[in-house]
């Protein structure tokens, strides 16, 4: 991070790529995992790489969401680990859920590594390495979690996942909050939840809504995520990136 200027103009961006990077030769992040990188920094580049004000709406439904949830679980893949181990685990704190290793290409290896990295991080309990139970209408690898985890949970925040994935958790009758720069990707389109931001700008934002909300009463926090529409939410981002008015 040392070897960028602070006054680069694409710092922000710059120090991002690095961090998968330093995923990747960890262990931590796919190469495919790079890839999705690139498509993420197209869509923020289009986005002017800034929480858009209908994203910061959802961040505050999301952690209203979280705050009410019985048993709400934070999804971890190699892209998030790599980029925000640390505001992961303050999120978790912050809304008392779960983390769980959730991955698309599941190694044992990788699961091992990003479990060791947030607990690095501070977390102390990380689950996804039992994986008793199944997303139904997966693939059996791709549908592997756990069952005192994802699979039991009422709300799930999952960043930067997989459209397939995202389908087959939204048919599992749960509040699915998806952190996704691109609005148009399936992931988006099927959250209850979608926030189309930086998963970097987003996890701390949702943990600043969450202390924010932290003495809310449920009636309040109820009203915030039942005001939440979704789709005016999509559609606020998309016009963003093609520069209209609404943002
Ligand atoms: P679809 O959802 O249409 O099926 P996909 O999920 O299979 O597509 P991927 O390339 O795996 O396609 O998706 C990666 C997604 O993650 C992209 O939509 C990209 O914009 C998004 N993304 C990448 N990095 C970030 C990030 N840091 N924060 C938020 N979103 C990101
Ligand atoms: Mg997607």
């Amino acid at each position: 991070d040392a070897e960028i200027p602070e006054d680069h103009p694409r710092h922000d961006s710059l120090v991002t790529r690095h961090r998968i990077e330093d995923g990747v030769d960890r262990g931590i992040t796919s190469r495919q995992g790079l890839i999705a990188q690139g498509r993420g920094e197209a869509f923020d580049y289009l986005l002017g790489e800034r929480t858009i004000p209908s994203a910061d709406d959802a961040e505050r439904a999301a952690a209203a969401a979280l705050l009410l949830a019985d048993h709400p679980v934070l999804s971890v893949n190699g892209n998030v680990a790599a980029l925000v181990p640390g505001e992961l685990v303050e999120l978790a704190d912050a809304v008392d859920a779960d983390l769980e290793v959730n991955l698309f290409n599941r190694t044992e290896e990788r699961m091992a590594a990003i479990a060791d990295y947030l607990r690095e991080h501070g977390a102390e309990e990380v689950k996804g390495l039992a994986a008793d139970a199944r997303i139904p209408g997966l693939s059996h690898e791709r549908g592997k979690v756990d069952r005192d985890g994802i699979y039991e949970a009422d709300v799930v925040l999952v960043p930067l996942e997989d459209g397939d994935r995202a389908e087959a958790l939204g048919e599992m009758d749960k509040t699915e909050i998806v952190i996704d720069l691109n609005p148009l990707s399936r992931s988006a389109q099927v959250a209850s939840i979608p926030i189309v931001d930086n998963a970097v700008r987003a996890v701390p934002g949702i943990t600043a809504h969450a202390h924010d909300l932290a003495d809310a009463d449920a009636a309040t926090l109820r009203e915030i995520v039942d005001e939440f529409d979704a789709d005016a939410a999509l559609a606020a981002a998309e016009d963003a990136i093609r520069g209209g008015e609404m943002e």
